[in-house]
Formats: C-alpha cells, sequence, structure tokens
C-alpha cells in the first residue's frame, strides 16, 4: 500500500558529511555467487581488512537478513525479488549513514542483479562474482544443505533445484577454487583501492 501524502525530509547532515567525519568513503560491494562459493566467509575477511584500516563497515549477509526483517519471505521468484528490493533499501541507509557495506547474497537471477545494480551504482557499488562450480560447492556443503536439496527435504534450493545465472559482466571475478582466501581478500582490496573507493 503506498502513501502517497508521506513527503520526505530532508536532513540537514548528508552521506558527504558523514563521509568527511569518518574520513572515507562508504559504498558497497556485492558479493553474488552458489551457497558455499565463499561469499560469506570472503566478506567478512575483507570487513576485517577494512575494520583494521579504520574504515566503518558492516556485513549485511543473506542467512541473517533471512533470519529477521526478512523472516516472512521464502524462496519462489515472487518473495526472492522482495528480499532483495527489501535489502537493497537497506544497503542504501547503511551507505548513507557513511557505512562500507559487505552484501553476501546469492542474488541468483540476472535481472535481479540489474535491479541491484540500477539502485546503488550511484553509491560506489562493485559487483563481485564469486565463482565456484556447483560440483566444488556440494562437495564442500558447509551446512549440508546441499544434501538436503538433494534429497528433496529443501525446495527451490539454488544450483539444485532453482538456477543460478551467472554474472555476465560483474566488476571483479574471484574464482575460490583458484585462489587463497587471503588472496582473495588482497584482489578485493586492491580492486577497491583502482576504483578509489579506498584512499
Ligand atoms: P556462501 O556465503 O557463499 O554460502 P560460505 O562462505 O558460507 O559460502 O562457505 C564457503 C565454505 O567454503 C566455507 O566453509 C569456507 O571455509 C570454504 N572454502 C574453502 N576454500 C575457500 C576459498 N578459497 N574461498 C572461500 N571459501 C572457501
Amino acid at each position: 500500500m503506498r502513501n502517497n501524502f508521506v513527503i520526505k525530509y530532508n536532513s540537514y547532515i548528508k552521506r558527504s558529511d558523514r563521509n568527511r567525519l569518518n574520513n572515507h568513503k562508504s559504498g558497497i560491494v556485492w558479493f553474488t555467487g552458489l551457497s558455499a562459493s565463499g561469499k560469506s566467509t570472503i566478506a567478512h575477511l575483507v570487513e576485517r581488512e577494512l575494520f583494521k584500516q579504520s574504515i566503518r563497515t558492516y556485513v549485511l549477509d543473506g542467512d541473517n537478513v533471512r533470519h529477521g526483517i526478512n523472516s516472512d519471505l521464502g524462496f519462489s521468484r515472487e518473495q526472492r525479488k522482495e528480499n532483495l528490493r527489501r535489502i537493497v533499501e537497506i544497503s542504501k541507509l547503511f551507505v548513507d549513514a557513511g557505512i562500507f557495506v559487505l552484501a553476501a547474497f546469492i542474488s541468483p537471477y540476472r535481472d535481479d542483479r540489474a535491479y541491484v545494480r540500477r539502485h546503488l551504482e550511484n553509491d560506489n557499488f562493485i559487483e563481485v562474482y564469486v565463482k565456484c562450480s556447483i560440483e566444488e560447492c556440494e562437495k564442500r556443503d558447509p551446512k549440508g544443505q546441499y544434501r538436503k536439496a538433494r534429497t528433496g527435504i529443501i525446495k527451490d534450493y539454488t544450483g539444485i533445484s532453482s538456477p543460478y545465472e551467472e554474472p555476465e559482466r560483474p566488476d571483479l571475478i574471484i574464482d575460490t577454487e583458484k585462489l587463497s582466501l587471503e588472496d582473495s581478500v588482497k584482489e578485493i582490496i586492491k580492486f577497491l583501492h583502482e576504483k578509489s573507493f579506498l584512499q
């Protein structure tokens, strides 16, 4: 339900003011990839590295968000869309608040990722494709979910019973079958410097 009578309040303090106060830009690194490809692991390690550099950060993680604000949503096409729409809005608030967001979401559909990019592209946004074959992800299976998906206990599971559409033009590809965790983190930090998102 849309409320046409709500008018936005224009705050005195802008994102640019907060960035100046923090002495760093805010922005968002969006990690997409299959479950168990390494999104969360890498996002948290990048966060630790940024934190060491006195950068204010926050990891938004698919599983955590689905326990909280999106606990009312399932995994149908429509509900996955709504899941992302809310995450995009939350990310925008964080970026506006001066935080560097590390967002780890499978985000399997090209359309949905195009939506994410459209809404965040002016917010120091990069899309990182955390690449890993389904065979390797299934082997890792850190939460035992692939096994459950194979036997049908979990429905609509990405890579098994629901598609993952590979990104066509991600800003960066991190292949976790080839790169160590340490090198993955280094690549991302280097890329953020190249883009001048980090000074
Ligand atoms: P996702 O967030 O994509 O679902 P997770 O980070 O939760 O994935 O799980 C990835 C699993 O793969 C972890 O158990 C991690 O330790 C393991 N792993 C092994 N090698 C790598 C690597 N090079 N990069 C990232 N994760 C790796």
